[in-house]
């Protein structure tokens, strides 16, 4: 998950000369403050097919003051059919100019969410056939920048949160590490990142450890935070957060989706 919450650090300094150059008002952070939207956003989804089984759109349980304004599904991370929604039509324009091909077979849906009052940017929850869903807050769709690294984030949550290394749930039995939303399997980055940053799974307290306020609220959002900071060129003064990215970036995968994103953002 990924909100626009009080922030610090380059994604600030990025969304303050975005709103200088479109001359706008104060157009993010109003959204509650990050350490009380902490929880089960990322997970599983809690899915049902209901009255969209025709469309092969799966409901997502949001938390409260989300609502779901459109939905596209997706095969092999491709639109299955024409897109009849403005919001969906520039949502997917972004994601398809950042989602690495690599991973396309991962993304099964991407929702389009309104909330009430602002605080979400994006989250992704793996659906009932094992892809994933990316939801997106429409108020954020103009602001480019945020947008994006919201989607390398998420990404980096779909790469070290996959079914094949990473189990759902508060109460699954756990030879990895054991984390707040489940379990991760031994010798995984997300285990290996946990073991070494997050030793008795606690923030610090010291913001220098960490690239922003947000990435202190959990050891996976502290790798996706980490992730984007590496990917979009943050500058990092922090041997802690150099550390953080030294590790992830000897993850093959990672690696990969790095050099992949690094050529699509430009
Ligand atoms: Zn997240």
């Amino acid at each position: 998950m990924r909100n626009s919450g009080p922030q610090s650090g380059p994604l600030l300094a990025a969304l303050v000369a975005a709103c200088a150059v479109l001359g706008s008002v104060a157009v993010v952070v109003s959204g509650p403050a990050a350490s009380s939207v902490i929880g089960p956003d990322i997970g599983e989804a809690r899915v049902s097919f209901g009255e969209h089984s025709a469309r092969v759109v799966e409901e997502v349980s949001y938390r409260e003051g989300i609502e779901r304004v459109a939905d596209l599904a997706l095969v092999d991370g491709r639109p299955i059919g024409a897109i009849d929604n403005p919001d969906v039509e520039a949502a997917w324009a972004i994601v398809d100019s950042v989602w690495p091909d690599s991973i396309r077979q991962d993304l099964a849906q991407l929702s389009v969410v309104s909330e009430r009052p602002r605080g979400l940017v994006g989250v992704v929850h793996l659906g009932g056939n094992g892809g994933w869903i990316l939801s997106l807050d429409r108020a954020d769709l103009a602001d480019e920048v945020l947008v994006k690294e919201t989607i390398v984030h998420e990404i980096a949550h779909v790469a070290t949160l996959s079914p094949d290394s990473f189990t759902f749930g508060t109460d699954v039995p756990c030879s990895g590490v054991s984390m707040e939303v489940g379990c991760a399997d031994a010798e995984s980055v997300m285990a290996r990142f946990a073991e070494r940053f997050w030793p008795d799974g606690m923030a610090t307290g010291l913001s220098a450890d960490y690239v922003d306020d947000y990435a202190a609220s959990g050891p996976h959002e502290d790798l996706a935070e980490t992730f984007v900071a590496w990917v979009s060129g943050w500058p990092v003064g922090s041997p802690e957060v150099e550390a953080k990215i030294e590790m992830l970036s000897t993850d093959p995968q990672l690696a990969s989706l790095a050099a992949s994103l690094e050529l699509r953002l430009g």
